[in-house]
């Protein structure tokens, strides 16, 4: 993923909204470059003061960085979970596949 696809995606992620697929690609970019980082850090921090406010929390104290870096932290976990969810179903199907017709047999 390249940079201005990643910063497309900064809302998306931001409204938990977007695809299994994106969300891997858009979580392996921003490992790894600061700038895409730093953006959705940003955006990130607006969103969460704003729904904060909005929801009269506005007293707490939080640390950005943390709070963003569990998200990210949580939505790895998301997609190692979903990844594996799948890597089973097609484990499963092909199990499927190769045991019918042996049943068959007898
Ligand atoms: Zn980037």
């Amino acid at each position: 993923m390249d940079c201005k696809k990643a910063e497309n995606l900064v809302s998306a992620y931001i409204n938990k909204n977007m695809s299994l697929h994106d969300l891997r690609e858009f979580l392996a970019h921003i490992k790894s470059c600061s700038s895409c980082y730093d953006e959705l850090q940003t955006y990130y921090m607006v969103y969460f003061a704003m729904e904060h406010l909005e929801n009269g929390d506005s007293d707490r104290s939080y640390n950005m960085n943390t709070v963003l870096l569990e998200d990210l932290k949580h939505r790895e976990r998301y997609v190692r979970r979903e990844m594996i969810k799948r890597w089973i179903l097609v484990v499963g199907c092909i199990l499927l596949v190769l045991l019918v017709p042996l049943l068959m047999l007898f």
